[in-house]
């Protein structure tokens, strides 16, 4: 136990990162029931259920990581650590309607902050049809953790992964990206502004898009449902929590392909595009490494674009290459940028 902590040529979770740390962790995990059909890997893990497969996702929301108690209401914090969850069962394809809930929680917190808490898991649930049906509470040394484990279904034919876009596919994202990330930091502008002087009144105004798009993000079971209804089955689907440049390239990674996605194509609403000025950021850099959006990205097969072309929900952002044509950006200016993996690294803080 010793030579754990002892060893110095022990590894740092910062040289390595979260998605490193994740593949050392799961490198020789191997699946001994028939019925697990897919584990690690992707937004869900897959489980055979007859005629149908079960999703199942667990997200872990941690105080000082996930969301600041200084500007998120608890009521914001319930429905968004349910609200990703959904989204990771949506990024599948599928249909949530289970959610166990588990959280720690210090001394600190009173029994009504908590029940803010679950009214907040509850209204999301409410919203879109999901049952609590379980979880585990305990004491903790220091601040809230949340953890939530989602159970969805979806017919096995209509299960949608990561790994299978193909070459020529069309790139497709719903809503608008970004937001989030400008949120986040309006959020801590006015954070530093507080803490330096508490009488001061937050500048918000004009601000209200994106900083629900931080604070209360919703799952886009909605853009499923379309899908269906245009009897579109998308070729791979992701969503976007670590950003449009980090999650495109985990679809072409474990698709064994590349991707050409175009600046002028990445949608942004105009309060993000605003603050972004404001803040000297790219637009299009905050919708590339932001994160956070839960935004769907997808590819469909050419066939399916004229399904999809006048849908105001969705944009075509590029298209599926072969795997040794790298993945890039095609800037406004016409050059060719290589996509980075920047989504947030946990263990830089
Ligand atoms: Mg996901």
């Amino acid at each position: 136990m010793n030579d754990i902590f002892e060893n110095k040529s022990l590894t740092n979770l910062k040289s390595i990162g979260e998605f490193g740390l994740i593949d050392r962790l799961t490198d020789n995990i191997s699946l001994r029931h028939e019925r697990s059909l897919c584990g690690v890997g992707d937004d869900a893990a897959i489980i055979d259920a007859g005629e149908n497969v079960q999703v199942i996702s667990t997200d872990m929301l941690v105080e000082g990581i996930h969301f600041d108690m200084h500007y998120a209401p608890l009521k914001h914090v319930g429905y968004k650590a349910i609200a990703v969850n959904l989204s990771d069962i949506a990024a599948m394809n599928a249909r949530p309607e289970q959610v166990l809930v588990s959280i720690a929680v210090s001394s600190r917190y009173s029994v009504e902050a908590l029940e803010e808490l679950y009214d907040g898991m509850k209204l999301c649930c409410e919203r879109y049809g999901v049952d609590i049906v379980g979880g585990d509470t305990s004491a903790s040394m220091s601040g809230l953790v949340i953890s939530v484990t989602v159970i969805g279904y979806a017919p096995k034919n209509k299960v949608v992964k990561r790994s299978t876009a193909q070459e020529h596919d069309l790139v497709c994202v719903s809503g608008d990206l970004g937001g989030a990330y400008m949120g986040l930091l309006i959020l801590e502008r006015e954070k530093q502004v507080f803490l330096e002087n508490p009488s001061v009144q937050p500048e918000l105004e004009g601000c209200d898009y994106i900083l629900e798009r931080q604070l209360k993000p919703e799952p886009r079971l909605d853009i499923i449902g379309m899908l269906a209804e245009k009897n579109i089955l998308p070729t791979s689907m992701i969503d976007i929590s670590d950003g449009l440049s980090s999650d495109m390239l985990h679809i072409c990674h474990q698709s064994h392909k590349g991707c050409r996605l175009y600046e002028d194509k990445i949608p942004i609403d105009n309060q993000t595009y605003d603050m972004a000025m404001d803040f000297a950021i790219t637009p299009s850099v905050a919708a590339l490494n932001g994160g956070e959006d839960y935004e769907l990205l997808f590819t469909i097969a050419q066939p399916d674009y004229d399904k999809i072309k006048n849908d105001i929900a969705v944009s075509v952002i590029g298209y599926i290459t072969a795997e040794n044509e790298g993945c890039s950006l095609i800037t406004k200016d016409d050059k060719l940028i290589t996509l980075q993996a920047q989504g947030w690294n946990a263990y830089e803080k």
